[in-house]
């Protein structure tokens, strides 16, 4: 296994952005995700999921829904060839926080902590690796890990981001730009 990793954002991603989503009956899974993801993994790229979920911190739902949310999304992927290596998530909102969640944390995307976390715990090179967003938030945290790429998937974010991203609208493109860039 080399030190690579594929970070993706969740809501947006993996999984069609509905908003606070946390019941799973509720998930439809973007298309090319699968495919997305055996092809990085068979490139030698870790899966790490890295997912701001201000909806703990406002109340919506609990760390336990979403774990029992994540341990069902981790059973579907397996299901169709794809093993998470890890799932880092940010229960923190400086503004709308409840009680404990209501505070700063380098984790919250612009924030570069998850991917740092992924350095550490597994050693990837941050250099090598790559970010799947859909907000511009994560291009900033992926620019700021010095990620080798950054791609904006088209279409949540109203205006252009700032920073350093190739923008696409399927996620075939990305898996193109894996196939001949690894
Ligand atoms: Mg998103």
């Amino acid at each position: 296994m080399s030190g690579k990793a594929l970070f993706l954002d969740r809501d947006g991603v993996v999984n069609i952005e509905i908003g606070y989503l946390h019941r799973v009956e509720e998930v439809r899974f973007l298309p090319g995700i699968f495919s997305l993801c055996r092809t990085a993994m068979r490139l030698g790229y870790r899966l790490v999921i890295v997912t701001n979920q201000s909806g703990i911190a406002r109340g919506y739902y609990t760390e336990a829904d979403f774990e029992t949310l994540m341990f069902w999304m981790r059973g579907e992927l397996r299901a169709q060839g794809v093993e998470l290596d890890a799932v880092y998530y940010c229960p923190y909102h400086p503004e709308h926080g409840v009680g404990e969640y209501k505070r700063e944390h380098e984790d919250r995307k612009p924030g570069a902590g998850m991917l740092l976390r992924a350095q550490r715990e597994f050693g990837v090179s941050l250099a090598d690796s790559v970010m799947v967003g859909d907000r511009c938030s994560d291009i900033a945290a992926a620019n700021g890990a010095g990620l080798r790429q950054a791609f904006l998937i088209a279409g949540t974010e109203e205006a252009a981001c700032t920073g350093r991203y190739l923008a696409v609208r399927e996620l075939a493109e990305i898996e193109g730009w894996l196939e001949q860039n690894s």
